[in-house]
């Protein structure tokens, strides 16, 4: 039997360009993004080459160009690409900026999951250097020398000497950390792909615009980290014309080299209200049937989320609601371990399954009473515990005080 799987890689540079540069009808390659402006705030036009460019993602209307030279022209032969020969925006439909990514060529950085994450891959594998030493590389604390045509010494640091370093290692040749080195001849990854030389930048319907009822836009952090990223890119460039030596570029290149703790994906992606969902706290019920819950009035719904979502327990599963007057959810208690979840005020997120595939996916795959055994250990997870074992405790106790008691009566 074949099964689907997904592999996860790092992408190369290449690769990376790959999925963003196209080349235009005039030989110009298109996929960089150089200015760090988002719309037109009077026209709500995106800026040309900026973080909404339709040169780059794609029309902002289905079948539209942005200088209207071609409008609500449907293209019937889907192989046939059309590019507006004015304004150069592909002629095609708008949710193309759903996933068509845009560049930002950069001084390279180091990838802070393989710096900062346990384990210190970049460490582990540069065999003589420790996680102190390459933080201090990094961070354009610490230098180290190369030699350029075996006469010429420099010294370099940050993301470019970490790829030097990395580009040395013959993998091939290497007898230590095995598991990690496999990981890479098997994937043919590169151990300098660690190091970020093009950024690529989520297409702009994932980081939208919005503009509220008072007429307000709002937008995500993710725009605000994207054009400081390609301001200070543009300053090292300008500053490079000018032919200001690299030394004076630290300062801009650190500021390049994000530090990010908590990551942006754990700040600013999750925990987001969406559309179609609710939350309440839960309590418990234990008259409902194992795959249903108790849904107050006002909330439809049938898939239950407890945060943190994690990958050992099952965070989120589907239930079939049943409406009740109060207003918080009611669950099941025999679920409650694979939420990891308890009663003292836990609330949960509601999300309704919108479209017919979603709908089956949650009854069939996502229901509670399929998911009895936890997916990462195959025990089960439909467990008794604290008010249940109690009971089961009181109602089978030999209870001799009480006989004695009902003697006497
Ligand atoms: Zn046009």
């Amino acid at each position: 039997m074949i099964k689907e799987y997904i592999k996860i890689n790092i992408a190369s540079p290449s690769k990376i360009l790959s999925w963003t540069e196209r080349l235009l009808p005039n030989n110009k390659l298109v996929g960089e993004i150089t200015k760090a402006e988002t719309i037109n705030y009077e026209t709500f036009k995106p800026v040309n080459d900026g973080l909404f460019c339709e040169k780059i993602f794609g029309p902002i209307k289905d079948w539209e160009c942005n200088c209207k030279r071609y409008k609500k022209i449907q293209i019937k032969n889907n192989d046939k690409i059309i590019i507006c020969p004015k304004c150069y925006v592909e002629i095609t439909e708008t949710k193309i900026r759903n996933y068509r990514m845009g560049i930002k060529l950069s001084t390279p950085v180091t990838h802070i999951w393989y710096l900062k994450s346990i384990p210190n891959y970049i460490t582990k594998i540069l065999i003589n250097k420790s996680s102190e030493e390459t933080n201090k590389i990094s961070s354009f604390k610490s230098y180290i020398m190369i030699k350029e045509n075996n006469e010429n010494k420099r010294w370099i640091t940050g993301g470019e000497a970490l790829n030097i370093l990395l580009k040395e290692i013959k993998l091939e040749q290497r007898c230590d950390r095995l598991k990690l080195i496999n990981h890479f001849l098997q994937t043919k990854s590169n151990p300098h792909w660690m190091i970020i030389y093009n950024l690529p930048v989520l297409p702009p319907n994932l980081r939208p615009i919005v503009k509220l009822q008072d007429k307000t836009l709002i937008t995500t952090d993710l725009n605000f980290l994207y054009a400081k990223i390609i301001n200070i890119n543009s300053k090292i460039n300008k500053l490079r014309k000018m032919l200001v030596p690299e030394p004076f570029l630290i300062n801009e290149k650190f500021t390049l080299q994000i530090q990010g703790k908590r990551g942006r994906f754990r700040e600013n992606l999750l925990g987001k209200t969406v559309d179609y969902s609710g939350r309440s706290v839960i309590i418990v019920e234990p008259n409902l049937k194992l795959n249903e819950c108790g849904i107050p009035e006002e909330m439809h719904a049938i898939l239950l989320n407890r945060a943190p979502t994690l990958h050992r327990v099952i965070g989120i599963q589907a239930f079939q609601p049943k409406l009740i007057s109060c207003k918080s959810i009611k669950l099941h208690p025999l679920v409650c371990s694979a939420f990891n979840a308890d009663f003292d005020g836990d609330q949960m997120g509601v999300h309704i399954p919108l479209s017919l595939k979603t709908q089956a996916e949650a009854r069939l795959i996502m229901i509670s009473a399929n998911n009895c055994t936890s997916p990462a250990t195959g025990l089960p997870n439909i467990l008794p515990s604290q008010d249940m074992i109690l009971g089961c405790y009181y109602l089978t106790v030999e209870n001799t005080r009480l006989y004695y008691l009902l003697q006497q009566i």
